[in-house]
């Protein structure tokens, strides 16, 4: 536990001018719909937080909480609904909200899952894409960044439940070496 550190890959500034990009594409995007935005759990927490208040059109937040991995950091492939929805979705706009997509699992899930529920529409906003991980093709209508395939912390995401307060994107080094 004792000597790892963390490198900046894309720092908080940078962020937040992408977050507030995005917003207001979605804003202009969803002008008279009925939004609702589902923060996917946890890693998406940060991101829905601060990308609900750069929406300047009214909306609704649901989350959902889904486990696809464990406390390692690669993917299992089995994605597990840990917290469903507390209202429904029917005749309304979704737009999910993901902290990365990595091999597209998990979004491939989610999408299959939400069609059943008919909503008007299901659009994916994810604030970091790994498309060297690609399992599964999936559209992505809203993306922050795309980056290499490293495993990323902070801004909400984790290693183990640690690290996701930081503010920033960033890389861990373990006694020199990266996470992998
Ligand atoms: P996928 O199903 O696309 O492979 O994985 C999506 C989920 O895996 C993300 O929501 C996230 O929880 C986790 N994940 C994928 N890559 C990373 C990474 O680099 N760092 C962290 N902390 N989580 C990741």
């Amino acid at each position: 536990m004792a000597d790892e550190t963390v490198s900046t890959m894309i720092d908080a500034d940078r962020i937040a001018v992408r977050v507030r990009e995005l917003g207001a594409q979605i804003s202009r995007d969803y002008e008279g719909k009925r939004l609702v935005l589902v923060c996917v759990l946890k890693g998406s927490f940060v991101f829905t937080a601060d990308l609900a208040r750069a929406i300047s059109v009214h909306h609704r937040v649901e989350f959902l909480g889904v486990r696809s991995y464990g406390d390692g950091t690669q993917s299992s492939g089995v994605v597990q609904i840990t917290q469903d929805l507390m209202q429904p979705i029917q005749g309304e706009d979704v737009l999910i909200v993901e902290d990365i997509v990595d091999t597209g699992l998990t979004i491939a899930h989610l999408l299959d899952l939400f069609h059943t529920r008919n909503p008007a529409s299901v659009k994916v906003c994810a604030l970091l894409h790994k498309p060297a991980r690609t399992r599964k093709v999936v559209p992505i209508d809203y993306l922050g960044f795309t980056i290499e395939d490293k495993f990323v912390v902070g801004y909400g995401l984790d290693w183990a439940e640690r690290f996701r307060n930081l503010p920033f994107i960033g890389l861990v080094h373990q006694g020199g070496g990266e996470a992998t």
